[in-house]
């Protein structure tokens, strides 16, 4: 099973400042990396900006949307194991194709990408991947790279206690780190290798949750059915091509099958819940 662990701490002397860096193993592909942001930071970042991402959005509270988002959020986060995480789905009434999971389990899922989740599977999927850039540190990865820009630390450390003001270039930077940038005009896009690793681990969650793992593969192409390939909506025009991402798929599907056969759960779980066009 995977520990998130710190395998190494350590105070860096750099210039003028003393910097925090930690290092720390990714979910399942065990994948090392240096962390200049403090988990705290992150988790504040996280909080304050899932507040913005909802401001003025219509939400679903009730419904089978929400009852369905709340279920498949309760098994993905139990099988992620963050305690430091406060979990919160938020179904957002949008047509835009989108999902994300902020630092700290913030989790938003617009009415848009649902016909292409098409089911529980689907959902758990998607869930599975958005909450793997959480755990796996991408966006504190992505901040740390753009440091500068943001304009230091103590930018970083303002945002996240939500005093002091950020301009609008800062404060996009932020929501582009941590994958929520599209609505705001900046884009930072989750590299190829941040994509495949959330992938991967998605997988694994679904599969530990007890969903079926070979769902995962239509999900991506539905997603290509509905973006007709090269330009598509903000959400997929910065991911891989889907035929690369699934074969990292397909490459751990024997693996996710394992976890699967143990855990699965009882029902028809990709009995269609949304519809294209519909
Ligand atoms: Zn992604």
């Amino acid at each position: 099973m995977y520990k998130h662990s710190i395998v190494a701490l350590a105070l860096l002397s750099m210039g003028a400042g003393t910097v925090y860096a930690a290092c720390n193993k990714v979910p399942y592909t065990n994948r090392r990396q240096l962390r200049l942001i403090p988990n705290k930071v992150m988790l504040g970042l996280g909080e304050n900006s899932f507040a913005s991402m909802l401001e003025g959005k219509r939400l679903q509270t009730t419904g089978e949307n929400h009852t369905t988002l709340n279920r498949v959020g309760d098994r993905v986060s139990k099988v992620a194991h963050q305690p430091k995480f406060n979990w919160e789905y938020a179904m957002i009434d949008d047509p835009t194709v989108n999902a994300w999971c902020l630092p700290g389990g913030k989790i938003g899922f617009y009415t848009g990408i649902l016909p292409v989740l098409e089911n529980e599977a689907g959902m758990a999927f998607v869930m599975g991947h958005e909450v793997a850039h959480a755990t796996a540190n991408h966006g504190a990865e992505r901040l740390s790279q753009n440091m500068a820009l943001v304009g230091g630390m103590g930018v970083l450390q303002a945002a996240a206690s939500g005093s002091g003001r950020l301009t609008p270039q800062q404060q996009g930077l932020i929501f582009g780190a941590l994958g929520v940038g599209a609505s705001v005009g900046v884009m930072l896009p989750f590299s190829r290798r941040h994509e495949t690793e959330a992938d991967v681990i998605g997988l694994m969650y679904m599969a530990n949750a007890g969903y079926p793992p070979e769902e995962s593969v239509d999900v991506w192409d539905r997603m290509a059915e509905l973006t007709g390939g090269a330009s598509g909506p903000a959400f997929m025009s910065t991911h891989p091509p889907h035929e690369r991402r699934q074969e990292a798929l397909r490459e751990w599907m024997p693996r996710a099958m394992k976890r699967y056969e143990r855990n699965k759960l009882s029902g028809n779980l990709q009995a269609p819940l949304w519809r294209s066009g519909g």
